[in-house]
C-alpha cells in the first residue's frame, strides 16, 4: 500500500442524508517499511469528502506521526534490551565479587602485597560496574514510567541537611567545603523523599567531583513567586564549556571523560536526575562557566499543583 492516502468510497450509513460523508480517507503510517498505524479522516459535519488541500496537509502530518511512533517503538525496544542485559549482568558480577573476596581473604592461599593491590582493583572495578548496572536499570525504569513516585509532605531543609551529612566525608577527602543557606523558611513540599535525596546526592557528588582542593559547594534553598521550592547546587569547580553545556543531561555524556571515568562516573547521573525532577512535576536547569563553576537549579512545584 505504501504511505499514499487512500479513499474508501460508497460508505453507507444507517440513516441516509444525516450529513455524514460517504467517503473516508485513510493514510497508512509507515515507519521503516512497517505499518505502525493508520490516520483516518472524514467530514462528519458537512458530509463532503476531505478536500485535496486537507488531504495534503494530513499526509504531511501522517509522515510526522509515523516518525514519532517509530522513534517511540525503537526507544521502547532499547529500554527493554537495556533492562534485560542489566539484569543478566548482575549474577556473573556477584560471582566475580564473591570469588575475589575469597581470594583476597586468604581462603585459598596466602596473598602477597602485589596480589592484594590487583585484587583491590578488581573489587573497585566490580563497584563501578555495579553502579553502572544500577544506573542503567534506574534510567530504563524512569524512561518507561515504571518508577512510582510516592509523594508525601517533606521538610526540604531537613532533606538537604541529611544529604550534606552523608556527603561530608567525601567533601572533606577532596578538600571541598559544603555549605547550606536557607534563604527563607521553606514550606512543606510534596515530594518523594528518597528520590529527592537521590537527585541532590547526585548534584552534590558532581559538585565535589568536578572541583579542586580548596573549592566550595553551596546549596541555596528558596521559594519563588509561584510558590515553587527552588534548590540551587552551586560550585566553583571546573565548570562546563558552552559547547558541552546543552548536552550534560544526555545519557552517557561526559564532558571531562578522564576525570569522570577516574571518579567512577557513567554519564547517566544527570539523565536520571532530569527524569526524577520531571517525575515530580518539576524541572532542572544549569548555568555554568568554564573554570568558574556551575549552578544546577531544581524547581519543585508547590503542594497544590503537585498532588
Ligand atoms: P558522571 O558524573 O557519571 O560523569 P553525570 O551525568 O552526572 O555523569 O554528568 C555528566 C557530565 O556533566 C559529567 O561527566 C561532567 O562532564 C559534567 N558535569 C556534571 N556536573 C558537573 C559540575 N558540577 N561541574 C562540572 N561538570 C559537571
Amino acid at each position: 500500500m505504501g504511505s499514499a492516502p487512500y479513499v474508501i468510497e460508497g460508505i453507507t450509513h444507517p440513516e441516509p442524508d444525516d450529513g455524514r460523508a460517504e467517503e473516508r480517507l485513510l493514510i497508512p503510517l509507515v515507519g521503516q517499511g512497517i505499518l505502525v498505524g493508520l490516520l483516518v479522516a472524514d467530514n462528519p459535519g458537512s458530509g463532503n469528502p476531505v478536500s485535496p488541500q486537507r488531504t495534503r496537509l494530513l499526509h504531511s502530518l501522517a509522515g510526522l506521526a509515523s516518525v514519532a511512533i517509530e522513534r517511540a517503538r525503537v526507544d521502547k525496544l532499547r529500554g527493554t534490551l537495556i533492562s534485560s542485559v542489566s539484569h543478566e549482568l548482575r549474577a556473573p558480577l556477584a560471582s566475580i565479587r564473591a570469588y575475589n573476596e575469597l581470594v583476597m581473604g586468604g581462603d585459598v592461599g596466602e596473598v602477597n602485597d602485589e596480589q592484594k593491590l590487583f585484587l583491590g582493583r578488581v573489587e573497585r572495578a566490580c563497584d563501578r560496574l555495579e553502579r553502572l548496572i544500577q544506573d542503567l536499570m534506574n534510567l530504563s525504569k524512569l524512561r518507561t514510567g515504571d518508577v512510582s513516585i510516592k509523594k508525601a509532605p517533606a521538610d526540604l531543609a531537613n532533606v538537604i541537611r541529611g544529604v550534606l551529612d552523608t556527603m561530608h566525608p567525601k567533601a572533606a577527602n577532596a578538600g571541598v567545603t559544603l555549605n547550606f543557606h536557607e534563604e527563607a523558611k521553606l514550606p512543606m513540599t510534596m515530594t518523594d523523599q528518597g528520590r529527592l535525596e537521590q537527585v541532590l546526592t547526585n548534584l552534590v557528588d558532581n559538585a565535589i567531583k568536578f572541583n579542586r582542593a580548596g573549592g566550595k559547594v553551596e546549596i541555596l534553598a528558596e521559594r519563588n513567586e509561584a510558590g515553587a521550592s527552588v534548590i540551587h547546587v552551586r560550585d566553583n569547580g571546573t565548570g562546563v564549556s558552552k559547547t558541552d553545556l546543552p548536552r550534560v543531561f544526555e545519557r552517557f555524556f561526559r564532558a571531562d571523560r578522564s576525570r569522570s571515568r577516574d571518579a567512577g562516573g557513567s554519564g547517566l547521573g544527570l539523565a536520571i536526575v532530569k527524569h526524577l525532577a520531571r517525575a515530580h512535576g518539576g524541572s532542572i536547569t544549569v548555568e555554568s562557566e568554564q573554570m568558574k563553576g556551575s549552578t544546577f537549579t531544581v524547581e519543585l512545584p508547590d503542594c497544590e499543583s503537585c498532588q
